[in-house]
């Protein structure tokens, strides 16, 4: 039977409990992370790994006790994921299910590594994308052992450049190749984004219910976010807490799709982290319900009161999550 990833190992799906769809442990800027502060750079806050680390522990714990079992953490190249970093923190936090994932996060063009090799390059040859996503999912990302559960990509609002649409591409043959699913960020406001997203994934013969299309929090567009369940995906509503479209609005988005018969092609989460070089400090204190308790302290309750009942939550939050992080055959 078909098992799911995890950092420590492949587990029963049935195991996955209450889970996050779109996380980061992480996010990180791996040559600027040990610039060091002060000396008119008061803007960096110094990275010193340890303190990351017991703090990414506490938060796991914090979240757990709040009733989250399971957290899928899209951080890909691009996002300075530390493969190693977050093997540690998994092992001191056995009790949630932490889930990787592989793929490549750009909104516009490729790293300098992929620009001399794969299709339409100066050298040419296969897309070495999808080699690399396949060898990560078969062996473990980047030699380390550990497997991903998802494949990730990425476009914004500079639209499907040539760059996306090589990644998106390549984690679509790497789908098809080892049945792992694939999650896509979309830009605020995200139409007509995710649609070109779903166009490209159907031309490399993609069964679009393997896909999450991420950030669909952020319209009030009913017709497009239904387009897009129609075709078949399920839509990530997992930008709670940011704060750039509205708490109450966000909700009456979930249940009204939900009143329609949408609530198996919805996911809830944050896009939130235990810590990000992105973004400076005081930016962050504005938004003090970007956490990972939010759901759970909020959220829920929220959507109990507007009159969802515990079947359609546990439908969003555990079933969509099962079925969607459990791999399908290849094909
Ligand atoms: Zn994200």
């Amino acid at each position: 039977m078909a098992q799911i990833n995890t950092v420590l190992g492949p587990i029963d799906p049935a195991r996955l409990g209450r889970t996050l769809m779109h996380e980061h442990v992480f996010v990180l800027s791996p040559e600027i992370e040990k610039w060091p502060a002060g000396e008119g750079l008061d803007a960096c806050e110094e990275w010193d790994e340890e303190a990351r680390f017991a703090d990414a522990v506490a938060k796991l714990q914090e979240l757990k006790r709040s009733g989250i079992d399971s957290v899928l953490d899209l951080s890909v190249i691009g996002l300075g994921r530390n493969t190693r970093l977050l093997e540690r923190v998994a092992r001191a936090v056995p009790e949630i299910n932490l889930i990787l994932a592989t793929g490549l996060y750009t909104y516009d063009v490729l790293p300098f590594f992929f620009r001399f090799r794969g299709p339409g390059t100066l050298s040419g040859g296969p897309e070495i994308m999808s080699e690399m996503w396949v060898r990560d999912i078969e062996r473990g990302i980047a030699g380390t052992g550990v497997r991903p559960g998802m494949l990730k990509c990425a476009s914004d609002l500079e639209g499907i450049t040539p760059a996306c649409e090589r990644v998106l591409r390549s984690v679509a043959q790497a789908h098809r190749r080892t049945g792992v699913s694939i999650n896509t960020h979309t830009p605020i406001p995200p139409e007509p984004w995710g649609l070109e997203q779903q166009r490209i994934l159907r031309e490399e013969g993609v069964n679009l219910e393997r896909c999450v299309i991420g950030h669909g929090g952020g319209t009030k567009n009913l017709d497009y976010l239904q387009e897009l369940m129609d075709a078949g995906s399920i839509i990530g509503m997992d930008r709670f807490g940011i704060g750039t479209f509205g708490f109450d609005e966000t909700i009456g988005v979930v249940v009204d799709l939900c009143a329609r018969g949408y609530a198996d092609r919805m996911v809830v989460s944050h896009d939130a982290s235990c810590y990000s070089d992105w973004f400076p400090p005081e930016m962050l204190e504005s938004m003090p319900d970007w956490r990972w308790t939010h759901i759970s302290h909020d959220v829920l309750p929220a959507l109990r009161k507007a009159g969802l009942d515990e079947a359609q939550i546990d439908q969003m939050l555990v079933e969509n999550p099962r079925r969607i992080l459990t791999p399908c055959e290849p094909y």
